[in-house]
């Protein structure tokens, strides 16, 4: 290669393994995990836990239930709920809410026990090449694999609504921007949004000491009614049987058909993608906000702009005059949309070969997408499988097929 290629080898010749692994989140710890049982050659890249340590607020509580908060690994039972067990911390499948400690604790450990081979570095480059993959670390060392698994998860895909984008991160941010809300003390904060993270976040301003508005397109605040601890009836398990995504018969079909997910219209799947469970808080949330903040529901953005170091919103309810609303700054709590192009670090010439419905990669039964021996997991696999791979309760589900048919085909690669 010539000295000015991005992708140009420092020294010595790379490194050639079987698969590799990008992203060291739930999906990417439990596909290692499962690799490792099955005796494949493979590398795991990335930072344990990431998005979980770096870009979800201090304090907060995992929505979903403790019996569906698991990563996935073979054999002996490597549960959160065994973890809460062994280290007396208190667990129940519904009724206790997971805090986010326990979770990133829980991860970590399962980490360190079941992917100790973990190499911290991030991926900068990735490329196609001789037939396998070429992937530049972040300290320039290069490695070459045959087959590359991503699960980079959430974080490249945060989405700000259009109207707000044009004021600048000094005023406008979004929600994972957020560990800490110290900064936001004494200050006027107004959150856009209506799901659980848009609630969590106002709650913790509150607590912090900023004046919290909360604006919602909604024309209400949703949270989820108390679980029934318990045995349920069976007009109950008819009507809301219990699921890794919460109550409910939609999520249960969710959670136990995703291969039949994948036979609907592509345009169908996306719009459940998008739908499915949106904006919902659980019901421990309910009494750290309602009373306590200022709610704006049924309110739409219209326009921002930046006067006088604070954003002015003109904001619609369908009366005739619009409300306007000075603030300090915006917090968009507004989600993630997944868009293969925001995957720089991938190359363009093999990011323009894989195809996608809408801006999901399309992809097999095995998680494989257009382009032969890679492979996507996680929020970026929901619009082939679905809403189970946008929560941690789909790792079981990939990890397990994922790492099948790998090692299924270790000899033909
Ligand atoms: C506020 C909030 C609360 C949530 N609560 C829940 C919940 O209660 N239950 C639930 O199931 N889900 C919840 N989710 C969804 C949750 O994010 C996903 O379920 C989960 O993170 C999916 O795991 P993942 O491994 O796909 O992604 P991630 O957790 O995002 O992990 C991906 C990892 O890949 C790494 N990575 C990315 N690019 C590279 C690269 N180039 N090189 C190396 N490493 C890279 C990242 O640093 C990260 O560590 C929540 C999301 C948010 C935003």
């Amino acid at each position: 290669m010539s000295a000015g290629n991005p992708l140009r080898e420092p020294e010595g010749a790379p490194i050639l393994i079987d698969v590799a692994i990008v992203g060291a989140g739930p999906y990417g710890l439990s596909i290692a995990a499962h690799l490792n049982g099955r005796g494949v050659d493979f590398r795991v890249f990335g930072k344990p836990m990431a998005t979980w340590l770096n870009s979800m607020p201090q304090g907060m509580f995992l929505k979903s239930d403790g019996f569906a908060s698991s990563l996935s690994a073979p054999g002996r039972d490597h549960s959160l709920r065994s973890y809460c067990i062994r280290n007396g911390i208190a667990y129940d499948d519904y009724s206790i809410p997971v805090s986010l400690s326990t979770f990133t604790d829980y991860a970590l450990d399962f980490q360190r026990r079941l992917v100790p081979e973990l190499d911290q570095r991030d991926v900068t480059v990735l490329a196609s090449m001789d037939g396998g993959y070429m992937l530049r670390l972040e300290d320039g060392e290069c490695v070459h694999a045959r087959r590359v698994v991503l699960a980079v998860g959430i974080s490249y895909f945060d989405y700000v609504p259009d109207v707000l984008c044009p004021s600048g991160r000094q005023f406008v941010s979004h929600s994972s921007a957020h560990r800490s809300l110290e900064r936001f003390r004494d200050m006027d904060v107004t959150v856009v949004g209506a799901g659980a993270s848009a609630i969590d976040l106002a709650a913790g301003l509150h607590e912090t000491g900023a004046r919290v508005r909360l604006v919602a397109r909604t024309p209400a605040i949703h949270f989820a009614s108390m679980p029934k601890t318990g045995a349920l009836s069976r007009w109950q398990r008819i009507r809301h049987p219990r699921s890794g995504l919460g109550p409910g018969l939609r999520s249960r079909l969710y959670c136990e058909l995703p291969d039949v997910f994948r036979y609907l219209p592509a345009p169908l799947r996306l719009m459940i993608v998008r739908r499915h469970l949106g904006p919902s808080s659980p019901w421990y949330l309910r009494p750290r906000v309602m009373g306590k903040i200022t709610v704006m529901t049924n309110h739409e953005i219209e326009s921002a702009d930046v006067r006088d170091d604070r954003v002015h919103l003109v904001l619609c309810n369908g009366k005739p005059e619009p409300v306007t609303v000075s603030t300090d700054h915006v917090i968009a709590a507004t989600g993630y949309r997944v868009d293969l192009q925001r995957l720089r670090f991938i190359e363009s010439d093999l990011r323009d070969r894989i195809r996608t419905a809408g801006s999901m990669p399309r992809l097999s039964a095995h998680f494989e997408s257009s382009v032969p021996g890679l492979y996507f997991a996680g929020l970026a696999a929901a619009g082939t499988f679905g809403p189970l791979l946008r929560f941690v309760y789909g790792t079981e589900f990939a990890a397990q097929r994922i790492s099948q048919h790998i090692a299924a085909t270790r000899k033909a690669a």
